[in-house]
C-alpha cells in the first residue's frame, strides 16, 4: 500500500456469494486479487462443510488466557459443526483453517464437531 503516491485506484465491490459484500480500493488487478483473496480466505465461507446448511454465523470470544478466538458456527438443527478462523501472528490476517498441523487437508473442509471427550 503506497499512500504517498498519486496512483489511480479503482473501487471494486465484490460479492463473496454468502451475503457478504466487500469494497476495496485496488491499484491494479494484481492488487485486487491480493486483497480479495484475503477477504475470501477469511469471510468467504458459503455453507457448513458437514451438513451443507447456509445458516452459518461468525462468532468471536476470548479464551480464559485472554486470547481472542474467531470461529464460524453452523446453526442447523443438530449439526453443531464449526470451523476455526486462524490468525496469522504478523499482520493479524484471518483465514479459514482447513489443514491440520502437518499441512494435510482436513475432512469436511475443516468443519468439525467439538468433542470434549475425544481427540479432534
Ligand atoms: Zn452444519
Amino acid at each position: 500500500m503506497s499512500e504517498s503516491t498519486n496512483m489511480q485506484t479503482t473501487n471494486i465491490k465484490y460479492n463473496l456469494g454468502n451475503g457478504v459484500w466487500v469494497e476495496i480500493e485496488a491499484e491494479n488487478p494484481a492488487d485486487a486479487v491480493r486483497q480479495l483473496s484475503q477477504w475470501q480466505d477469511a469471510l468467504g465461507e458459503r455453507e457448513c462443510g458437514k451438513c451443507g446448511s447456509k445458516d452459518i454465523r461468525f462468532s468471536q470470544f476470548e479464551t480464559r488466557e485472554g486470547k481472542e478466538m474467531f470461529v464460524m458456527n453452523c446453526h442447523a438443527k443438530g449439526c453443531r459443526a464449526s470451523i476455526t478462523l486462524a490468525q496469522v501472528r504478523e499482520g493479524g490476517r484471518l483465514f479459514l483453517s482447513r489443514k491440520n498441523r502437518d499441512g494435510q487437508e482436513l475432512p469436511q473442509r475443516g468443519w468439525t464437531v467439538y468433542n470434549p471427550n475425544g481427540s479432534r
